[in-house]
């Protein structure tokens, strides 16, 4: 076992590597594309995406592995990348606070030694577990980004669409602590609703405002697999309107919405990065002043001067 990976998730500046502690994430989040992920579904002991939030599979081991490739994988090893900025992004296809995080303490140990280490570390999460471990954090905090999702602040619409996760509220005191604390937030606006609209965004952007987020992150729902058939049912009883106006909505109206969004959101707020997949199929579906638009927000200098020359 390899802990700690490289990952194409520089391209949205999450991280140059990524460490998953666990497959499978309880949550249960059902907008989720974690289950669709190559990552998840040849090392899920053949679960489905519908099972997705019912399985987790730790990855017992990962700590002495981890302990073992720390020998070699040094901080100045871990800048040398074509973003070369070193994070380690803690998790990707899991929510490393998943609740049987409180048992199995794989993230925790795992954080400790990165951060022993001096590595630098960027932890995300939809579960205030993380509070647990604070102490470690502020121990380390020039070497911590701690970020969590705010879609909306909606708890009713949370506790239908992610059913075991933290409400968004709470997460948002977890973060308001993390702060005051002093350590250094982040938040993702994901994933913003096809039913929602400018006035939920204002209101998310106003709630995180005293926190000084490092970056608002901006993603729009992205239909991958069998999500948006899975958020239908689960909206159907107690949110009908939302579930209706998901009818349809495809990746061609993600890629309009998605537009649309970021619109929004860059002319609110100038720490608002967008996260667009800058794939050929995204690109059929803006002009090319969007998408050279787009692309300037790529993180590596080489990519944007490339990209604003094309
Ligand atoms: S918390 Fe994250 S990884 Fe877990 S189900 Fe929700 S979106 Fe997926």
């Amino acid at each position: 076992m390899t802990p700690i990976n490289p990952s194409g998730l520089w391209k949205k500046r999450l991280g140059d590597w990524v460490i998953n502690p666990y497959v499978g994430c309880e949550h249960g989040c059902y907008h989720c594309y974690c289950p669709a992920m190559p990552g998840v579904k040849f090392n899920n002991d053949g679960h489905r995406q519908r099972d997705w939030g019912k399985y987790l599979l730790p990855k017992h081991g990962i700590v002495e592995a981890l302990r073992e490739q720390l020998r070699n994988f040094t901080p100045d090893k871990a800048k040398k990348t074509e973003w070369g900025d070193g994070w380690v992004l803690m998790s990707f296809l899991t929510d490393c606070y998943t609740p049987s995080e409180a048992k199995f303490k794989l993230t925790r140990q795992c954080l400790q030694l990165l951060l022993e280490a001096g590595h630098k570390v960027r932890l995300q999460t939809r579960s205030a577990l993380v509070e647990r471990d604070f102490d470690l954090l502020v121990a380390h905090k020039k070497q911590v980004l701690l970020g969590t999702s705010l879609p909306y602040l909606d708890d009713a619409l949370a506790r239908a669409l992610e059913p075991r996760a933290t409400a968004p509220t709470r997460r948002l005191k977890m973060l308001q602590k993390a702060f005051d604390r002093g350590l250094e937030v982040y938040v993702c606006v994901a994933p913003f609703m096809p039913f929602h609209d400018e006035v939920v965004m204002e209101e998310v952007l106003q709630s995180i405002e005293p926190l000084h987020p490092r970056e608002i992150f901006c993603e729009v729902l992205n239909p991958k697999g069998d999500n948006i058939a899975m958020m239908r049912e689960a909206l159907a009883v107690k949110f009908p309107a939302e579930a209706e106006r998901m009818t349809n909505y495809s990746p061609e109206s993600w890629a309009k919405f998605t537009w649309q969004v970021l619109s929004i959101g860059l002319k609110k707020n100038n720490r608002f990065i967008p996260w667009p997949d800058t794939q050929r199929f995204w690109k059929t579906h803006l002009n090319s002043k969007q998408t050279k638009f787009l692309d300037a927000y790529l993180p590596s200098k080489s990519m944007r001067e490339e990209a604003l020359s094309a």
